[in-house]
């Protein structure tokens, strides 16, 4: 192991499975940070300095709120100057949504800001917790020869992996390799050193670091399958609070052909609600021109998400939504890329 620049880190501790531990009946309950960092006595190898900011009540991540990423936002806006590199230790049920929806909030990232945790409390034998965070401080301080960072974005590490925080789904409830990033490359993997890669790596925009927090969260998922009845999808597609649905097809975008599911896409349309299209496979990407049960959807003002994950998705129409009120600028701006959450 060798010792780094001097590099400072900020760590966000929200909580999750790293830092618990068990109470007297068995079950895991979140334990102070101090008590955490006493399990990797190595960090200080990585960063000249770490200091950290709890979260008052540490929170499982099936709690995760809008309002809880605004906060996050906050705290790296106001601690943005201070510090080279932000590591937030996170739940990893909703890490990917948060991930996704910060990578949205945070505008002209200069600096990483790396989402990890952990299968295993860190205090467990074996556990995962260990690795993640030390990777996760080495990246977190990672800088160029120039003295940028290395890696400027939105991220989550885990189990070796750096991956682009609004590419990311958590695909394994039971092995260490949680998440995984179907459609884009890992942007480096930590082995006995880490190796990056920096032709993936987003740029640093010449623009002032900001923050946006304005969030428009009428948004509702409608997943098809086989059966699913004309009074669902009307709860869903034509609801009074919904400003925007997120529809997970078949395969390359695809949906049924009923008369009754195009009746209530086009009303829903008709009602000026925004309606996109991202595919239930975890890798791919929506054509909706390959099959005639696509070309349906299309025709009806349907967004293509191109190879979006639902948890991008949903990021990205909360913060853009929450910018305007014109629909129609949100649907043009949906099928940019932003923040590297999707192929062209
Ligand atoms: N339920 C936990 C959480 O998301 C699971 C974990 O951290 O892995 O907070």
């Amino acid at each position: 192991m060798t010792t780094t620049n001097a590099a400072s880190v900020l760590l966000i501790y929200t909580g999750g499975t790293i830092g618990m531990q068990e109470d007297c009946n068995g079950a895991l309950k979140p334990f102070d940070f101090d008590s955490l960092l006493q399990n990797v006595p190595e960090l200080g190898k990585f960063a000249g300095r770490i200091d950290h900011h709890t979260f008052e009540p540490l929170i499982d991540s099936s709690d995760i709120e809008p309002s809880i990423w605004v906060n996050l936002a906050e705290i790296i806006r106001e601690k943005y100057d201070e510090y080279d590199g932000f590591v937030i230790l996170h739940g990893t049920d909703t890490m990917a949504y948060s991930a996704s929806a910060l990578s949205f909030m945070l505008e002209n990232l200069g600096k990483p800001v790396i989402f990890t945790g952990s299968q295993l409390p860190i205090g467990r034998p074996r556990t995962d917790g260990r690795e993640n965070l030390i990777s996760s401080v080495e990246i977190a301080s990672a800088k160029k020869p120039d003295g940028r960072a290395r890696v400027p974005e939105v991220c989550i590490c885990f189990d070796s992996h750096l991956l682009r925080g609004n590419r990311c789904i958590k695909s394994d409830a039971g092995t260490f390799n949680a998440f995984s990033s179907p459609n884009y490359p890992s942007l480096a993997e930590a082995g006995i050193s880490i190796v990056y890669n920096d032709l993936l790596v987003r740029r640093t925009e010449n623009a002032p670091f900001a923050i946006n927090t304005s969030l428009d969260t009428r948004v509702s998922i409608l997943k098809l399958h086989p059966g699913i009845t004309p009074q669902v999808v009307r709860d869903i597609m034509l609801g009074s609070d919904t400003r925007a649905v997120i529809i997970e097809t078949y395969g390359s975008g695809n949906a049924m052909s009923k008369e009754w599911f195009n009746a209530i896409i086009r009303q829903s349309a008709a009602m000026g609600k925004i309606l996109v299209n991202v595919t239930q496979c975890a890798a791919g990407f929506v054509d909706m021109a390959i099959y005639a049960n696509g070309r349906g959807l299309g025709q009806a003002g349907v967004i293509s998400g191109h190879d979006m994950t639902t948890e991008a998705a949903l990021g990205k129409l909360f913060f853009l939504m929450g910018q305007t009120d014109d629909n129609e600028l949100v649907k043009r701006q949906l099928e940019l890329d932003m923040r590297g959450e999707l192929t062209l």
